[in-house]
């Protein structure tokens, strides 16, 4: 079972990520970013790759995608201001 949320958040994750270069970037800072942003949105559970092909098309259209790139932007704003590696808090946005 997947979580399409999450595959399309990690996805944005790396084409957010070079646009915040003051961003740390760890892999405990991006774990953040990510269950910070997931807990926000709705999960899109697929079994099936038909299903995943279905969801996929959904969360692609640009309502979805500007939904979560709000959420995902929130997350890196946060993370950043409170870094759990020890990395220097940085006012990103
Ligand atoms: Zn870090």
């Amino acid at each position: 079972m997947t979580n399409l949320t999450y595959e399309v958040l990690q996805r944005e994750y790396e084409k957010l990520r070079p646009q915040l270069p003051r961003f740390c970037g760890c892999e405990t800072c991006r774990g953040d970013v990510l269950v910070f942003a997931l807990n926000r949105l709705s999960p899109n559970y697929v079994s099936t790759p038909q299903g995943e092909v279905l969801v996929e098309l959904r969360l692609d259209s640009d309502q979805e995608k500007a939904k979560l790139d709000v959420a995902l932007l929130d997350a890196f704003r946060r993370v950043g201001l409170a870094p759990r590696c020890g990395a220097r808090s940085v006012q990103l946005l």
